[in-house]
């Protein structure tokens, strides 16, 4: 089998507003092969610059696109494909988005692989130590702590029993942090699990005081607290706190993220597949794990991300929530045709079908797609 085409298709919502939500616009990746069989992946970065890193010609031997690298290649070597993408592009990437364009392709060959094996990706990733993983409920904050109470009521009544709230209007006094924290346990009660992201919002002393005004409301995670360059206050940070200090979304290398472990010294890793690709993520697992540091997915995009997720998720010992998020975007309740649902008690189902187990609903693409 031969790669003989890499697709990129970038949907947009018609309106996109001012908010941190990544579900306002995609890159869909499709890897098309000789025999018939299509890869399906998504990135999350800036569409317009990955469709670009993938279509670009070639400029010399270190400068290429993505495209021109795969084209004639065996999509199941992607062991392979991975070096000789890094290798192609080391003079313009290295970081971020070019990282987050080749995540997105791996998610496609690992889609492929499946499909073509006949078998889920957890198989392939040396089988699921769970078949279902507790889900939490991620979404951000409500503009007031009374609008965010309501936001956390809504979530526990439709089943989760963990929700997260994120970034703005965190950050903008003492007072309002602590209310929208008191809104948020109030919402979700004392039975849920309730994490804060707080969006890189406050600098290392600040981070170290709201980390100890939050503790009555029982974090089971502080995230990103600091500035994702940050990583002396997130030493001290993670030194001084009894919250768990997450971190990692902002990272897409296995360098980037032995840093944050070694030097940051953040207690849980928060991996994106579709910035970081599986191949990597399995790695930088493993690395967590030889660092007794627990794994969690990123996931802010569509269901293409969270069956990523589920995958990466179900193949590791130590795994045991899954980011879950619940905006209400059109784009990311319709790209795929599977939703997977959370179950009776809060929990979200392994993809059992070969590959990644996704399908794309074409309706959406023409509604969404860029020309
Ligand atoms: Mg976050």
């Amino acid at each position: 089998m031969r790669i003989t085409r890499i697709e990129s298709i970038e949907l947009r919502l018609p309106q996109i507003t001012e908010k941190t939500a990544g579900t306002q616009d995609t890159l869909l990746v499709k890897v098309h092969t000789d025999e018939g069989l299509v890869g399906i992946g998504e990135i999350d970065s800036s569409p317009r610059v990955s469709k670009a890193i993938i279509e670009a010609p070639v400029s010399h031997t270190i400068v290429r696109g993505l495209q021109e690298v795969l084209i004639g290649a065996d999509p199941l070597e992607n062991e392979v494909l991975w070096h000789r993408m890094y290798q192609a592009t080391v003079y313009m990437g290295r970081r971020a988005a070019v990282i987050h364009t080749m995540a997105g392709i791996d998610l496609a060959l690992w889609d492929l692989k499946g499909k073509a094996f006949g078998v889920p990706v957890w198989k392939l990733l040396g089988g699921a130590f769970r078949q279902k993983i507790r889900a939490y409920a991620s979404i951000l904050f409500g503009a007031t702590p009374a609008a965010t109470e309501a936001i956390g009521q809504r979530w526990r009544k439709a089943g989760f029993t963990a929700v997260k709230f994120g970034w703005e209007p965190l950050g903008e006094s003492e007072a309002k942090d602590i209310a929208l924290v008191e809104g948020a346990r109030r919402g979700i009660g004392d039975d849920a699990w309730l994490m804060v992201d707080a969006g890189c919002c406050y600098d290392t002393r600040t981070a170290m005081k709201r980390e100890r005004q939050f503790r009555p409301y029982n974090l089971s995670w502080l995230e990103e607290p600091l500035h994702q360059d940050n990583l002396e206050g997130y030493s001290k940070l993670s030194q001084a706190s009894e919250t768990p200090i997450a971190a990692g979304e902002g990272e897409a290398t296995r360098g980037e993220f032995l840093r944050l472990m070694d030097e940051g010294g953040v207690d849980i890793v928060q991996i994106d597949p579709a910035r970081v690709g599986i191949t990597e993520t399995m790695k930088i697992a493993s690395l967590a794990r030889d660092r007794h540091r627990k794994v969690v997915n990123h996931s802010y995009k569509t269901y293409i991300s969270i069956a990523a997720s589920l995958h990466f998720l179900a193949a590791l010992s130590d795994a045991w929530l899954l980011e879950y998020c619940v905006e209400d975007s059109p784009l990311l309740n319709s790209l795929t045709n599977e939703k997977f649902p959370l179950d009776a008690e809060g929990m979200v189902a392994v993809p059992q079908t070969p590959g990644l187990g996704v399908s794309i609903n074409e309706e959406t693409v023409e509604r969404y797609r860029q020309r």
